[in-house]
């Protein structure tokens, strides 16, 4: 018989940052996150990469609109308070991305 209870826990172990590549066995102590509509593996994303790839898209101009390159979900970023940076998306629950020195 197969295993069937066995396929969502390892839906987790399998994900990889889509910025940097690295998975959990790479670095275990990185936040993660879903900011958008990707499925599988793709939809997840470290924390810090997202923060610094929306970064260099926007190239200090905050008002830039920045999308996902897989689902083309665009990011709605909003600065609720100065040095924080929130993801906000229009379907899913929004990240908080907290800014590191
Ligand atoms: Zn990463
Ligand atoms: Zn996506």
């Amino acid at each position: 018989m197969a295993e069937q209870g066995s396929v969502v826990s390892q839906q987790n172990l399998d994900r990889s940052c889509w910025v940097c590549f690295a998975t959990d066995e790479d670095d275990r102590t990185a936040e993660w996150v879903r900011p958008c509509r990707c499925r599988g593996s793709t939809k997840w994303v470290h924390q810090a990469c997202l923060q610094r790839w929306v970064d260099e898209k926007q190239r200090g101009n905050s008002t830039a609109r920045v999308a996902c390159p897989q689902c083309n979900a665009e990011y709605l970023i909003v600065f609720p308070k100065l040095g924080e940076l929130c993801f906000l998306n229009y379907k899913t629950r929004p990240h908080q991305i907290r800014r590191r020195p």
